[in-house]
């Protein structure tokens, strides 16, 4: 493709000079690929268009909430109906209602559910609510699984016996830092030693039960069900971070596709159709110990928003209505990932592709990927190469090797055609 992207550098100077590195989330500023960032004008369907006007296959989809495709008219719809009835309230409102039902009805864990604004508060939420409900301190996070950016979530593996986490954010403190536990992905002996040496204080493991944000990695047969015991024997309260699997792998999620039932999940991204939601919900002892029943505070001026509920509604319901979407999905991506395959077999190029329903991961490693360190094996540099040429080609990835792939329902057997036929010739240009 012969793309000029001279509206998107001109926005991208401009906006250095006003937003820190020019964007308001890291990811965006393409940091870990090279270039400069796009700046999208709109998208439809299954495209998304730049402000120069070139149109891409969109596999981000806003990270995960698009997954019916942009500017869908039933979720269009239901807005601009709740748009007529003013923005906010702060006040209760009967949609609240509607979606708290629906999100019982599907996810499995799900007995009384909060809303809030993003999934970053979600895990904020669930993790002080576990800690007030066991009154405990500690939790266990899994290294490369991503959960928002709280305090406690921004911590680094410590080394030594202790496995005391260090921040990896400056502003973090060590008091917090030592409060998050972390061990790697699908590890389960590393959980037994910390429970070993702290079990009564930990009040919760929080996981990505497939996780996203190191690319995708699905958990090794057995681990959800280790990780669940390890939690019921020890008063330990499991936590499953859903913000990007929620209505995703299924309208239940992870936990409906592996059976395995957390005591809370925390959900964001397609929950608000696209608009800034977040929830967190799981048994109804626990979600009463929540303000106003309970003593664990939490609030939100725009939480339980009107348009945003309508939004997620909208959603929820299209989702729930057509499990087709599902399928469909399903083959879509099982179709890219074999196109992929077949072209590093006939170019005998190293690859591991992950996959579960509609997440996909094309990591560029011969290693197979089940935690953090395998992910790091991949060529990140090739990466970045690729996904420029990809971005020629008419094809927006996210912007670095250890993320997942989102497809969406509005995409056809011949535009996956079209995406494998991309792949072909990125991987031409760049090796
Ligand atoms: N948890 C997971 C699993 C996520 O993938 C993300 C965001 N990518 C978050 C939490 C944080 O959500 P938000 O960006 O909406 O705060």
């Amino acid at each position: 493709m012969n793309r000029s992207i001279e509206t998107s550098k001109k926005l991208f100077n401009e906006a250095q000079n006003y937003i820190p590195g020019g964007v308001n989330s890291p990811v965006r500023a393409f940091k870990a690929v090279g270039g400069d960032p796009l700046f999208i004008k709109s998208a439809k369907g299954a495209y998304m268009y730049d402000e120069d006007g070139n149109a891409y296959y969109d596999l981000i989809n806003s990270w995960g909430p698009m997954i019916i495709g942009h500017a869908h008219p039933e979720i269009e719809s239901a807005v601009r109906e709740a748009i007529g009835n003013s923005l906010s309230f702060g006040a209760p409102n009967a949609k609240e209602v509607e979606i708290a039902e629906l999100i019982t009805e599907m996810v499995p864990s799900i007995e009384k559910v909060r809303m809030v604004n993003s999934g970053t508060e979600a895990t904020m939420s669930a993790i002080r609510l576990a800690r007030g409900y066991t009154n405990r301190n500690k939790i266990i996070k899994m290294e490369g699984c991503y959960h928002g950016h709280g305090d406690s979530f921004l911590i680094a593996a410590g080394s030594g016996a202790m496995t005391l986490g260090t921040p990896n954010s400056p502003g973090v403190t060590q008091g917090t830092a030592n409060d998050t536990l972390t061990v790697p992905f699908n590890d389960l002996d590393s959980v037994d030693k910390l429970i070993g040496e702290t079990g009564d204080d930990i009040a919760a493991i929080i996981l990505e039960p497939v996780a996203g944000n190191m690319g995708c990695v699905l958990p090794n047969d057995g681990y959800l069900e280790g990780l669940r015991r390890r939690c019921d024997d020890n008063g330990i309260l499991l936590i499953f971070d859903e913000v990007m699997t929620g209505f995703r792998l299924a309208p239940g999620g992870a936990q409906e596709v592996y059976g395995v039932i957390p005591d809370m999940t925390t959900l964001g991204k397609i929950i608000g159709g696209g608009m800034p939601v977040g929830a967190y919900g799981g048994k109804k002892e626990i979600m009463e110990f929540v303000a106003p029943t309970g003593p664990v505070y939490q609030a939100g001026t725009l939480s339980g928003n009107p348009v945003a509920m309508a939004a997620g509604l909208a959603m929820l319901n299209h989702l729930k209505n057509n499990p087709e979407v599902y399928t469909t999905l399903s083959t879509l991506t099982e179709k890219l990932h074999i196109g992929i395959q077949e072209i590093h077999d006939k170019k005998n190029l190293p690859y591991t592709i992950n996959r579960l329903g509609s997440m996909i991961s094309v990591f560029f490693t011969d290693k197979t990927v089940t935690d953090l360190e395998t992910a790091k094996t991949c060529d990140a540099e090739l990466f970045g190469k690729y996904f420029q040429a990809m971005l020629d080609e008419g094809v927006y990835l996210p912007p670095a090797q250890y993320e997942s792939w989102f497809l969406s329902y509005s995409l056809k057997e011949e535009d996956i055609d079209k995406i494998i036929n991309a792949h072909e010739k990125a991987l031409e240009k760049v090796l």
